[in-house]
């Protein structure tokens, strides 16, 4: 898969830089997106964010074009779903490629999926990040992703490979997005965030503002354990079959 940027497009700081930020935790509040914006498409199963952020969704859902909705398709992860998702991204590239060792590993595991032995918290574990996309008036996803030929690819935020429909689709949801305060993983086009580690490292702030959440509110921990009994439920039914699926974007990182 050949990956090509427009010129000048920005680079990640990466993750050793992310961890040297210092970290000052403002104490916001986790909201539930369901609630707090009821505007958005909340369709992840932990639908929890930072206050600020539900607020900066709102903004950029206004901002898109007439008729379309901005969709969050995961916001807040726990250290256990970060580390599963991380770990089992390493494994599959492990089983494709068991000729790289375990630094390389390490290092395109990390390309993907920010890691949870970190010292900069990954954004999703904060309640500062969001993986966004866009439906239309009818609940049909917007295309932001198609390319010229197939097996371009078109995970890089400003890819040269999207057709010019994809790549203006693209240009809508960048406008909203940043002009609402979000900052963008230029490797992810889907992946927005604030007042995270990452946040700060791109656009210069001295401190982070949210660190790691320590401990889930109880309203979070109800609707965790929710979702757990479910996923337990669906093992039972399907005993040989896969997990529940939570949609296109269940297999991307950070
Ligand atoms: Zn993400």
């Amino acid at each position: 898969m050949r990956t090509l940027r427009e010129p000048g497009s920005p680079r990640e700081p990466g993750i050793g830089p992310l961890g040297r930020i210092p970290i000052r935790e403002c104490g916001e509040p986790l909201v539930d997106l369901r609630v707090a914006c009821p505007e958005v498409v909340a369709a992840c199963r932990f639908p929890f964010a930072r206050r600020t952020v539900a607020e900066m969704l709102v903004r950029a859902a206004r901002a898109l074009p007439e008729g379309w909705r901005l969709k969050v398709q995961t916001a807040l992860r726990t250290p256990e779903q970060q580390a599963e998702g991380y770990w089992g991204h390493y494994r599959k590239l492990a089983e494709r490629h068991p000729e790289w060792p375990r630094h390389i590993l390490r290092r395109e595991a990390n390309r993907f999926w920010h890691p949870p032995d970190a010292k900069a918290p990954p954004g999703h574990c904060t309640g500062g990040a969001v993986d966004v996309g866009i439906v239309d008036a009818e609940s049909r996803g917007v295309d932001l992703t198609a390319t010229r030929k197939p097996g371009q690819s078109a995970q890089p935020t400003y890819s040269l490979h999207l057709t010019p429909d994809a790549r203006a689709h693209r240009r809508a949801l960048i406008r909203a997005m940043a002009d609402a305060g979000f900052s963008n993983c230029a490797d992810e086009w889907w992946h927005w965030s604030y007042g995270d580690s990452a946040w700060a490292g791109r656009t210069g702030a001295p401190f982070a503002l949210y660190d790691r959440i320590a401990l889930l509110p109880p309203e979070v921990l109800a609707e965790l354990a929710r979702i757990v009994g479910c996923d337990e439920q669906d093992r039972q039914s399907h005993q040989t079959g896969p997990r529940r699926s939570g949609g296109p974007y269940d297999e991307r990182g950070a």
